[in-house]
């Protein structure tokens, strides 16, 4: 049974906060027909607010605008204008440290793809196939901040692709250490994001603060939930980020060399990134892939123009596991960063989130 069929009414009605964005023109691609979940409001800045959305954003897809939300007049992102208790956040981050904690006072469980909140021991930073169990900290965090609403994070576009063909190693061999290597695309950087004139013919190997949120999220990802349930415990393997932009569209390509806790030839480690599904919780949900991963067999995959939208952007594919001379094992993830690394992966959260019963009754 469906959670709507339990309750045998319409869908929960949701918010996008930052839905002018190139995060949150994915949300609006997701939202719209969703079975689960009825987009009923879009906010932005002042610069947006006020007006028909069609007026206030630069709609960047081949695709059309949807006509349902081209009409909606673009709200401030003000609790007290939103009215649904769900709510999407592609906010940039500059505003969302305080936006995000004013609508979970507000009641509303704001499910975020900003920066700000993702590393505090008390908030949830989930891939819904990866680490679930974490959602349980979102007691502690209502209790701890007196709130009843709550903050549930996404990871960074790059962290989540490289975390997905992690996790089955952690599990199956343990993690002493990772060394990895990004090639990220420009729709990572935002609309309009990286000028032309920069980035054109061109690598740039430098994002700003992102080598640290790649190391620190991995871990986090990766690591436990306390007994007590009030806080999650980072992962304590090394790792080491360099993040690079490059010419591409879509899709961040992560080279990974990883050290086993429990030593294992390529074929092993490859073996078990094929046999991984995730967590059971997260099968079967409206935005589930049919495998969070893919292995490909050609020697010169993954490649983003060719493979980024494998199950519809929420599949990560993986490549060229081989042996690596210094540490044990050394691998290529490929995954389109706006929907997996983003709209995707948080839209998969919520519906994990209402599956379990964490979103409370309609
Ligand atoms: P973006 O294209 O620059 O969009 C930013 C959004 O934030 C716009 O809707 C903008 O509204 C809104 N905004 C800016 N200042 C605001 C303010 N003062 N008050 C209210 N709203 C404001 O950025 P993006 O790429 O969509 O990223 C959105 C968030 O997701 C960021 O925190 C980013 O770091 C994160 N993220 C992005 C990706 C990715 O692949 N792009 C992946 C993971 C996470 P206006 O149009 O009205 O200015």
């Amino acid at each position: 049974m469906t959670p709507l069929e339990s309750r045998g009414d319409g869908r929960r009605r949701v918010a996008v906060l930052g839905a002018t964005g190139a995060v949150g023109q994915t949300f609006i691609r997701l939202l719209v027909g969703h079975p689960w979940f009825e987009l009923v409001e879009v906010a932005a800045s002042e610069r947006s607010a006020g007006k028909p959305y069609s007026e206030a954003a630069k709609w960047i897809g081949a695709d059309d605008m949807p006509p349902s939300v081209a009409g909606m007049t673009v709200l401030a992102c003000d609790p007290s204008q939103i009215t649904a208790d769900i709510v999407f956040s592609a906010l940039d981050s500059s505003v969302a440290g305080d936006a995000e904690p004013a609508f979970a006072r507000a009641g509303k469980m704001v499910l975020t793809n900003a920066k700000n909140h993702r590393m505090a021991p008390d908030v949830p930073l989930v891939i819904a196939e990866v680490n679930p169990s974490h959602l349980r900290v979102l007691e502690a965090q209502r209790k701890g901040r007196g709130w009843t609403g709550g903050i549930v994070a996404n990871g960074n576009c790059a962290s989540i692709v490289a975390a997905l063909p992690l996790a089955p190693i952690q599990q199956k061999f343990g993690i002493s250490k990772i060394i990895t290597m990004t090639m990220q695309a420009v729709s990572g950087a935002g609309y309009p994001g990286v000028p032309s004139l920069d980035i054109l013919g061109n690598v740039i190997p430098y994002i700003a603060d992102e080598e640290s949120k790649v190391e620190s999220e991995i871990q986090k990802f990766l690591g436990s939930i306390d007994a007590g349930g009030s806080a999650i415990r980072a992962g304590t393997f090394a790792v080491s980020a360099h993040t690079n932009r490059v010419a591409v569209e879509h899709g961040h390509t992560i080279c990974l060399s990883v050290e086993l806790e429990t030593k294992a030839d390529a074929r092993a480690v490859e073996q078990a990134i094929r046999d991984w599904r995730g967590d059971e919780s997260a099968r079967g949900l409206p935005s589930s892939p049919d495998r969070p991963i893919v292995v490909s067999d050609r020697p010169d995959r993954p490649q983003p123009r060719r493979q980024v939208d494998t199950g519809h952007g929420m599949t990560v594919v993986v490549g060229r596991v081989r042996p690596d001379p210094v540490f044990d094992v050394k691998l290529v993830a490929m995954g389109h960063n706006v929907i997996r690394g983003a709209a995707g992966a948080s839209v998969l959260n919520a519906e994990l989130m209402l599956h379990c019963g964490l979103l409370g009754a309609s």
